[in-house]
């Protein structure tokens, strides 16, 4: 059978929107750019119901395997079909984390399968969330990468956070220097995750990433879904403290029609076509996007306050609106029940309210679009900037405070921060003057509008191909982009 020769690659994400998004992005562009070698194979891994899911609408083009591994929800205390965070409080998360570990002995199973049947995987990519896939492939001798859908600058302030716990004790108003960052990186302790500020290292947070952040030096390498050209340090980082291989390849990001197969089925609101159409009428660069991922969401009173920040703004709108923090997401949901009294009326035409999911590539890529507010989960940064959108940050929670603080910073420079956290005090006020200072014709709003198409024109040059090939107006051949160029070292 010509599959028994084939050349596999095992691609294996967290059961999560932000990693299974990325994850399989990285897998059709790595079947694209590898459809020269002879029989090769991707395998695309998941838990059963993230499997069903995606089969039934991949692009009929790809060739890309999915194989389910077994995994019951309910044997660790979960509800029997939460096998991703699409529907689970965010305190949960840290269970499925834990659950996820359940993954490893079939995942052993299969891979010992395939070498003992002299079909040893070319390769392994897998999470950032499973360095224990690491381990299996040393003990087996499979090359394994790990793939991280966050920046490197992120990811590496994140290391950093938890290999040295704890923090817990720094006063609330003091600054302190990361340990691996002392030269100009001070952090405010509003900027650490609730998670790592309550971390003590017993904690159940803590002791899942002790076990899975020690296996990364089993790992043979980095992949990083970013651009070098704007994210060196955190690379250089991981060099440095890992000693291991870094490619940053990114952005690697999913068509709209690829994309639809990862929607979450429940509770998706307008659909692609709806909010596409209702960008249609508005003028270019009229609407401001606002929403915070596929895990995230901000309080009771901090919607109230961003409510009204947008009905006095006067600027176009669409919000993703998910119930608050403290609320079943699961729960029958009634935005206008967590909105101000007469607030649907008053932004009629203006405002397009969303209920848990929109298209947001299909959004971000249309040209109605004029600024982003965003929880500056990395996806969403690349999905942003890709288009030349800037960005007004609301970072809540893991490495987002560091995103952020990469775009605002020289680096990138589309990007101001209007808040932090879910328990930081926003008033509507001070977000609509932000809203303005970013969407309007202020010296701050150009440069940010301005920073943000150079950083698309980056991206583009970064991804430059073989296959885009050409010539520029002067006659001058362009070059392969970085992350074209690391790829191919990649492979
Ligand atoms: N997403 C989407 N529609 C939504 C919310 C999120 O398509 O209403 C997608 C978004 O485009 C991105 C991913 O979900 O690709 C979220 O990843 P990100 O890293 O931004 O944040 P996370 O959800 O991991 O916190």
């Amino acid at each position: 059978m010509e599959e028994d020769q084939a050349n596999n690659i095992i691609i294996f994400p967290f059961m999560a929107q932000g990693h299974i998004i990325p994850f399989l992005a990285l897998a059709l562009h790595l079947e694209s750019k590898l459809e020269r070698l002879p029989n090769l194979t991707i395998t695309f891994l998941g838990t059963p119901l993230n499997v069903a899911k995606l089969r039934s609408s991949l692009p009929p083009s790809t060739a890309l395997r999915l194989v389910n591994l077994p995994f019951r929800p309910s044997d660790h205390g979960l509800p029997p079909d939460a096998e991703n965070t699409d529907a689970l409080p965010y305190p949960l998360v840290v269970r499925l984390l834990h659950a996820s570990t359940s993954l490893r002995d079939p995942f052993r199973d299969l891979l010992l399968g395939l070498v003992s049947g002299g079909r040893k995987p070319l390769c392994v990519i897998g999470d950032i969330f499973f360095g224990w896939t690491a381990t299996v492939c040393r003990e087996l001798g499979i090359f394994h990468a790990v793939f991280s859908g966050a920046s490197g600058f992120g990811l590496a302030c994140y290391y950093s956070l938890w290999v040295n716990l704890p923090h817990r004790k720094k006063p609330e108003s003091v600054e302190f220097s990361l340990p691996d960052f002392q030269e100009g990186s001070p952090v405010h302790v509003s900027q650490l995750p609730m998670n790592i500020l309550e971390a003590d290292g017993t904690d159940l947070w803590s002791l899942f990433q002790a076990a899975n952040l020690s296996a990364w030096v089993e790992s043979n390498g980095i992949l990083f879904n970013t651009v070098a050209e704007f994210d060196s340090v955190g690379l250089s980082y991981f060099r440095q403290k890992l000693g291991v291989e870094v490619w940053a390849v990114g952005p690697v990001l999913l068509s709209a029609k690829s994309r639809r197969s990862t929607t979450p089925s429940r509770g998706a609101g307008a659909g692609p076509d709806q909010c596409i159409a209702w960008l249609d009428t508005k003028p270019p660069k009229s609407v401001l996007y606002v929403s915070f991922g596929s895990m995230n969401t901000i309080t009771a009173p901090h919607m109230m306050e961003l409510a009204t920040a947008l009905e006095s703004s006067g600027r176009d709108f669409i919000w993703v609106v998910r119930p608050p923090v403290g609320h079943d997401i699961n729960a029958e949901f009634d935005a206008g029940a967590w909105l101000p009294e007469g607030f649907e009326r008053k932004i009629a035409g203006r405002g397009l309210l969303v209920e848990r999911w929109a298209p947001q590539a299909e959004i971000l890529a249309h040209g109605a679009v004029a600024a982003f507010l965003t929880h500056c989960g990395w996806n969403s940064v690349l999905e942003a900037l890709s288009n030349g959108v800037p960005l007004l940050g609301w970072p809540m929670a893991a490495e987002q405070s560091f995103n952020a603080r990469l775009l605002e910073g020289g680096g990138v420079g589309a990007c101001v921060e209007v808040a932090r956290g879910r328990r930081c005090e926003v008033r509507g006020e001070e977000l609509r003057e932000k809203i303005e200072m970013a969407m309007g014709d202020t010296e701050r709003g150009r440069e940010m509008r301005s920073r943000a198409e150079e950083a698309r024109e980056m991206i583009q040059s970064a991804t430059r191909d073989d296959d885009d090939d050409d010539d520029d107006a002067g006659g001058q051949r362009r070059k392969r982009g970085s992350s074209a160029r690391a790829l191919d070292e990649f492979i």
